[in-house]
């Protein structure tokens, strides 16, 4: 059996093919993206266990774009299948879910969720309500299923998610906390109870997923009971462009002092605030720490308030769950930024986090462990894979529909 993964942005589509081994064991086959739909000139790379292509075209919507994803997957020389019935299921992720607690098998009512909480996810949910029409069309003998962003998070109690505005706008426009990432979060909390050796439900895990977006999740007993981002990804940390929690009387400030309209402010706090706004130099800590290392105050200043949000997010969640056994870093910066590790978790000894310095340089030597022997809460660097875990999700909805319709 093989599952397709697909990640539509507005402007990209990528995707992954991976084939169900003995045991349902998920192997990746095939990868690649389509990118720049719409702008002319787009370009298709694919790479599969059979060989490269890559090529320009003009592609002008999801629908061409998934065509060309089903003809470099079907190449008679690269590909891995050779029809496109071969693809049983098909994972979309999809960022705004609403109040879904799960992943669905994508019917009407789960496309008008995807429908309706585009108002709140204008950048991402009609992208990938595109994604799955075009899929649909295209691979229309496969199950469909929606992993959703948000699902993960659905477990967070009512004091966490109210906003303190009037509830009436709860219940009129379910303004809430949703939170985001949930793909990841559950994937490295999971990683972790392997690494640890424990059942993920005796577990206390602090997650911090650390990438152009960022957010962090305190996971109690396997269940995500607060997390930094909000109503939309805007709230929480500090990320390359989004501004992270400011006092939202700033939006007001703004809005009248530099009279801006109401999308200008929005705009500004999610394209040009964050590391960028902060440093004017880049939204890419890559760029930033070579920066600061070589003297730049501007890029210093924003790093340094990058890592002091992370750092009072951590020290929340350990009062929201009183303690914590481990702390996860995944994503571009957690993963791969020792510098950054460093600067968030330096200083926090009396809460019983003590980082090794040695092993902080090379986590892969220390499957992944980076705190000291003597740490009461573990550290570790967890690579992620959200591609795997739809596969992994999708997998699961079309064994549960299979023994669903046995049981007929
Ligand atoms: P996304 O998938 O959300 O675009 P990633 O998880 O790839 O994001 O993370 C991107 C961020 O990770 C960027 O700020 C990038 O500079 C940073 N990053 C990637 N590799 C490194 C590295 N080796 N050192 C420091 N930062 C890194």
């Amino acid at each position: 059996m093989k599952i397709l993964v697909l990640n539509s942005g507005s402007s990209t589509v990528k995707f992954r093919v991976y084939n169900v081994e003995e045991g349902d064991a998920l192997r990746e086959i095939a990868s690649g993206v389509v990118e720049r739909i719409g702008e002319g000139v787009s370009t298709v790379e694919y790479k599969s266990v059979r060989g490269e292509l890559k090529y320009t075209v003009k592609v002008k919507d999801h629908g061409e774009a998934l065509q060309h994803i089903l003809k470099v997957l079907c190449d008679a020389e690269k590909g891995v299948i050779s029809n496109p019935d071969e693809i049983t299921g098909v994972g979309h992720r999809v960022v705004h879910g609403g109040e879904m607690r799960e992943s669905s098998i994508i019917d009407e009512r789960v496309e008008k969720v995807i429908e309706e909480y585009a108002r709140m996810a204008p950048l991402h949910n009609p992208a990938n309500l595109l994604g799955i029409r075009a899929a649909k069309s295209v691979f229309p003998h496969a199950i469909h299923v929606a992993v959703f962003d948000t699902a993960f998070h659905s477990t967070i109690p009512e004091e966490a998610y109210l906003y303190a505005i009037p509830y009436k706008f709860y219940v009129k426009y379910r303004i809430r906390r949703y939170g985001f990432h949930g793909i990841s979060h559950s994937y490295v909390a999971r990683k972790a109870a392997e690494i640890l050796g424990e059942p993920l439900e005796k577990l206390k895990l602090i997650t911090c997923h650390l990438g152009s977006g960022a957010s962090v999740a305190a996971i109690m007993y396997g269940r995500s009971v607060e997390t930094s981002m909000g109503l939309t990804p805007l709230e929480g940390l500090i990320m390359g462009t989004r501004c992270g929690d400011i006092d939202p009387s700033i939006f007001y400030f703004l809005m009248k002092w530099e009279k801006l309209s109401e999308d200008e402010v929005y705009d500004l706090l999610n394209k040009k605030s964050g590391l960028l706004g902060l440093s004017e130099v880049s939204n890419d800590v890559r760029t930033l720490l070579q920066a600061s290392s070589e003297g730049d105050k501007r890029a210093e200043r924003a790093l340094n308030a990058f890592a002091h949000r992370v750092k009072k997010y951590i020290g929340a969640y350990m009062a929201v769950m009183n303690g914590a056994d481990a702390i996860v870093l995944t994503a571009g910066i957690g993963e791969r930024s020792p510098t950054m590790r460093e600067k968030i978790l330096r200083g926090l000894e009396n809460l019983g986090i003590i980082l090794d310095a040695k092993k902080n340089e090379r986590p892969e030597d220390y499957g992944g462990v980076i705190s000291s022997d003597d740490s009461k809460v573990k550290i570790l660097v967890i690579p992620t894979n959200e591609e795997l875990a739809i596969s992994e999700e999708t997998l699961r909805l079309i064994r549960g529909r299979a023994s669903k319709d046995n049981s007929y």
